[in-house]
Formats: C-alpha cells, sequence, structure tokens
C-alpha cells in the first residue's frame, strides 16, 4: 500500500481505497485482464509504465488490477518471439477502466481492447 494525493483536494489517501476518504472524490482503476486460451511456454503479458517500468507479467487467464489519481499511459505486450508490438492505453482518472489482453492467432498477434 502506498500513499498517493487526491487530485480532488490535494490530501494524502491510500492508493487502494476506491474513493478519497476526505471529500469523496472516486479515485479511477484500471484492470487488465488476459485471454486464457493461450498457455505456450512463452507467453507472458507484460504491463509498463511510461516509465517503462514493469508493472506486472501476467500469464494466460490472470488479472492485474491498479488504482490511479490522474489519467495514466499504460503499454502492453507480449514477449512471444512472434509478436512484440507494444500497445499503448490510456486509462482516465475518476473512472473504472478494463481491458481485455489477447493472443489473436498463435502468437501472432496481439491485441488490447477496452471492456465494459
Ligand atoms: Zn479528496
Amino acid at each position: 500500500m502506498a500513499l498517493i494525493k487526491c487530485k480532488e483536494c490535494g490530501k494524502e489517501i491510500s492508493d487502494t481505497a476506491n474513493e478519497c476518504v476526505h471529500c469523496g472524490c472516486p479515485l479511477g482503476k484500471v484492470k487488465f485482464y488476459t485471454s486464457n486460451n493461450w498457455t505456450g511456454i512463452a507467453s507472458r503479458y507484460i504491463i509498463s509504465n511510461n516509465n517503462g517500468q514493469v508493472l506486472a507479467k501476467l500469464k494466460g487467464g490472470e488479472e492485474f488490477e491498479i488504482n490511479i489519481d490522474e489519467d495514466t499511459k499504460f503499454y502492453v505486450r507480449c514477449n512471444t518471439t512472434l509478436s512484440r508490438k507494444k500497445h499503448e492505453v490510456v486509462a482516465y482518472a475518476c473512472k473504472i477502466n478494463k481491458f481485455l489482453v489477447e493472443i489473436t492467432f498463435m502468437g501472432a498477434s496481439t491485441r488490447v481492447s477496452e471492456i465494459n
């Protein structure tokens, strides 16, 4: 758990909270779901931030969740040898953002789609 600043009132709050305990402003939440239809040995879904820092390495069928307090860019790629395309996604503060990460054909391409 870490402390972050509420973007509305500027006070410190836990990054695991769903809303600011001081003013009630909802915190943005980002969830990545990975498709579970690929279990190949080389398949890992890698989620990194704007600074290139790896936030999570996921296998098929896993998920990753993080709270954000401002609009944030994420980068998603799969580390198969066939596809190293980086997908950029933007998650918005004050919104629950959900993204599905899939390998579409035998590791040949990856896809990231926003889901409801
Ligand atoms: Zn607040």
